[in-house]
């Protein structure tokens, strides 16, 4: 029976009823695959399922390295870990889910990454497309307008980001027509499952969190809120 919740963004209207069928929060390092992080595989699992979240998926930095041996450290626990990768491009990171192809640290530009995206059948989410737009830079900051009709959706809650920078991202999702994914970005315990996304259908494997990410079936979330418009529906 999927749970049944009220969600509002932001200062924005109600947008209705939800049914949550899965909480996964799609962007995580960890120590197996990013040295910029500290977090434990063991770490991930007793905190990710302490905060009530269905699955995670993890996304090293280049390479699905890292998530591999996630993904073999969870299985015994039967705790649902999926993988994903985040690409630097010139167009910012990219977070991509499904693909199959072996990436190269710092060498891929964003066209060579659609390429890969579609003969794999993979989706390209933006990562935090609008971090650091509040602070004094000497180049003005756009949205790359190209990434339109490229990516699936635009990572619209970071756990990692200043409220500001994720509004800002909000804000562009809305004015280009695409949905807004969430994940923590956690790169230590701490920060696991801050931000999520919330699904509407099961997802048992790579391939349907790739093609829910495709039909737009979710949306994203603080899990905070969540907690609290669950408990005022309850
Ligand atoms: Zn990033
Ligand atoms: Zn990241």
């Amino acid at each position: 029976m999927p749970r049944v919740v009220r969600l509002r963004g932001g200062e924005r209207e109600a947008v209705g009823d939800l049914e949550i069928e899965l909480i996964i929060d799609l962007h995580i390092h960890t120590n197996l695959g990013s040295i910029c992080s500290q977090l434990g595989p063991d770490e991930l699992l007793e905190r990710a399922q302490q905060m009530g979240i269905d699955a995670v998926c993890v996304t090293e930095h280049h390479s699905h390295r890292g998530a591999n041996k996630m993904v073999e450290y969870a299985a015994a626990s039967g705790y649902p870990v999926f993988r994903g990768v985040e690409i630097y491009t010139e167009l910012g990171d990219m977070l991509v889910y499904g693909l199959k192809h072996e990436t190269r640290y710092h060498l891929t530009t964003f066209e060579e990454l659609t390429e890969m995206a579609q003969e794999d059948g993979a989706v390209i989410v933006p990562a935090h497309p609008c971090r650091g737009w509040g602070r004094k830079h000497k180049h003005a900051h756009v949205f790359p307008r190209e990434l339109i009709g490229q990516v699936a959706a635009i990572e619209t809650m970071n756990g990692a980001n200043t409220l500001r920078s994720n509004e800002a991202a909000m804000a562009i999702a809305e004015e280009c027509g695409l949905r807004g994914t969430g994940g923590s970005d956690a790169h230590a315990i701490w920060q696991v499952g801050k931000c999520v996304t919330v699904f509407e259908k099961e997802i048992t494997s790579e391939e349907e969190l790739v093609h829910e990410l495709r039909e737009g079936r979710f949306v994203a979330a603080y899990l905070d809120d969540l907690r609290k418009k669950e408990e005022e529906s309850a």
